[in-house]
């Protein structure tokens, strides 16, 4: 049984409940075993989701109402990708980041957050890496490759993050194209990947590099445009040409 076809209710109640043929079912949180036990991932909206072990607490590009954050410990660690209103609230920080928390982003984020923000800053610039808590954090390129599109994320300024927790390797796309240094990654346990115009890339495009650098999971996340959402499905239909890639769909919105 593949547990894709099965419903969130069947999965609660034990009961065959399938999900109309062509459509995943979205899940409110997912679980991932690690050496060191479950990570949790919870969607937030969009691009914001909170990971959490038995012992730390990852945010991930938080913004929005710091209500949504409130059945959450605080953080140990943020991570913010790049300046865009969608991935960095200078707001959102205030009220989530306290005194203890390490504040991972590039050095662009830094300028926009601004004194006041509680919280250790550690900048990373694409290709560096932070270590905390047993937790390794390496920005990895994340930028626009269409000529039209390069206004929104040029070459260098943001970061996309491969975050390594108890033995699994987790990608966080940011706001990228398909770019070489994405179809590159090796041993990707699970990868968060954006699809969506005209800041990013059509699902085509996601799609086709998720095959080529074969996570084992891979959440699309990030998929509303100027046009609406994305088309998901469309996504996962291309996507399950490789049986050993895992579509996971998410509650994102
Ligand atoms: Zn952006
Ligand atoms: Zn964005």
């Amino acid at each position: 049984m593949d547990i894709r076809t099965l419903s969130i209710a069947s999965l609660v109640t034990g009961i065959m409940i399938f999900a109309p043929v062509g459509a995943l079912a979205e899940l409110g949180k997912d679980t991932i075993k690690t050496a060191n036990g479950e990570l949790t991932i919870h969607p937030i909206n969009h691009a914001t989701f909170v990971m959490t072990t038995g012992d730390e607490v990852v945010y991930v590009d938080p913004v929005g109402d710091s209500g949504a954050f409130a059945h959450f410990d605080s953080p140990d660690i943020i991570l913010i990708t790049h300046i865009h209103g969608d991935h960095t609230s200078a707001e959102t920080m205030m009220a989530v980041s306290t005194d203890t928390t390490r504040i991972v982003a590039p050095p662009t984020v830094a300028e926009k957050l601004g004194e006041g923000v509680p919280g250790e800053l550690a900048i990373v610039a694409n290709g560096e890496t932070f270590e905390v808590g047993g937790i390794r954090v390496e920005a990895v390129p994340a930028y626009n490759l269409t000529e039209e599109r390069q206004g929104f994320h040029p070459q260098g300024r943001d970061n996309g993050y491969v975050v390594t927790i108890g033995g699994k390797r987790i990608y966080i796309a940011g706001d990228t194209e398909d770019i070489p240094e994405m179809r590159a990654l090796e041993n990707i346990d699970a990868a968060f990947v954006c699809m969506n115009l005209p800041y990013t890339m059509t699902v085509e495009r996601a799609a086709d590099a998720v095959l080529e650098f074969a996570p084992r999971i891979v959440y699309p996340y990030h998929y509303r445009g100027k046009g609406g959402m994305s088309d998901i499905d469309r996504f996962s239909e291309i996507v399950a040409s490789n049986p050993d890639i895992e579509v996971r769909l998410l509650s994102w919105y």
